[in-house]
């Protein structure tokens, strides 16, 4: 039988009427809009793209969205600056520092300048320890997104078994707090896994976050089991344009488990949702 498709295009839509509605709310109650600041620096094409994207989708919900492009050349300490006065703001309630800076500048050193209470990417020690101690945290968004989608799609969480292949501190290490803070039993691959398709078709979820072009095969998946794909991989096409596909082998996975994301339209489009959510989020906890 053929998977559900969890369609995460209509569930970010979803997201974002909820977030538009509690901005809404937000600006009646407190007379002031919530206030999301992106700062890019230099010239990186996607990256442009994608801070563009976050201010519009800001806008769009009613969200005081600004994108702040610095020059290539701008200094650590200039950027550090620019942080603090976006700290010491108090129209702002989130700073988004797009990745990845350039190489003169210490990432480490400037996400840790971002006060806990703004960083709507979820990145700061502060909010990744909150996560992990079971406390209100800031979450960075693409793991989010994929705890809401396996929600949208009824999965089933307490008590299950689920892997994430792969453990970044972006998307790996999160995505498994999440699942623990919903009482599954987690485990976490990687690339010196052994025997991975075994342990993975004992899986009833499973959260690919990789980016290996279709490595996880039908023979991996439980019959039954929920999977979720953050992967983006550019793989060639006939047409030379390239086409885009996940770390899931998706045709032939569907046919085994009980619901799965697509990629493009699964997990892709809840990251800038979540990041819309975030910020409301951070607004309400800095206006208690
Ligand atoms: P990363 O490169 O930081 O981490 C990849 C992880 O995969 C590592 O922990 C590594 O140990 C593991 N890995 C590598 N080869 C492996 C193998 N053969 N078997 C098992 N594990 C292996 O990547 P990331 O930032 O976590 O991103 C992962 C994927 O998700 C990428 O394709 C990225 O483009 C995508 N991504 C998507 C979104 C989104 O919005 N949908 C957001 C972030 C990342």
């Amino acid at each position: 039988m053929s998977a559900r498709i969890i369609d995460g295009k209509a569930i970010a839509e979803k997201v974002r009427g909820e977030v538009k509605e509690g901005v809404a709310a937000f600006v009646a109650k407190y007379g002031r809009a919530p206030g999301l600041d992106v700062l890019l620096v230099g010239e990186h094409a996607p990256s442009i793209v994608y801070t563009r994207n976050k201010e519009k989708a800001a806008l769009e919900v009613g969200i005081r969205g600004r994108l702040h492009r610095l020059p290539e050349t701008t200094t650590q300490a200039q950027l550090l600056e620019q942080i603090a006065a976006l700290s010491a703001d108090p129209s702002v309630d989130g700073i988004l520092i797009q990745l990845p800076l350039p190489k003169h500048i210490d990432e480490r050193t400037v996400l840790l300048a971002i006060p806990p209470e703004k960083d709507v990417d979820g990145f700061h020690p502060v909010n990744v320890g909150r996560l992990s101690t079971g406390q209100d945290a800031l979450v960075p968004c693409t793991p989010l997104g994929s705890l809401r989608l396996l929600d949208e799609a009824g999965v089933n969480l307490k008590g299950a078994n689920a892997i994430v292949i792969g453990r970044s501190n972006i998307v790996g290490k999160p995505m498994a707090q999440l699942l623990l803070g919903r009482d599954a039993t987690v485990t976490i691959a990687h690339s010196r896994t052994a025997d991975l398709p075994a342990l993975c078709r004992t899986m009833d979820v499973v959260v690919a976050a990789v980016g290996r072009a279709e490595m996880v095969k039908a023979d991996w998946i439980k019959p039954g089991a929920a999977v979720i794909d953050v992967g983006i991989n550019r793989i060639e096409s006939a047409d030379g344009k390239g086409r885009l596909v996940g770390d899931v082998a998706y045709a032939e996975c569907k046919e085994v488990a009980g619901s799965i994301t697509p990629v493009p339209g699964g997990v892709g489009p809840m990251t800038i949702a979540m990041l819309l959510q975030n910020t409301l989020t951070a607004a309400h906890a800095r206006s208690r």
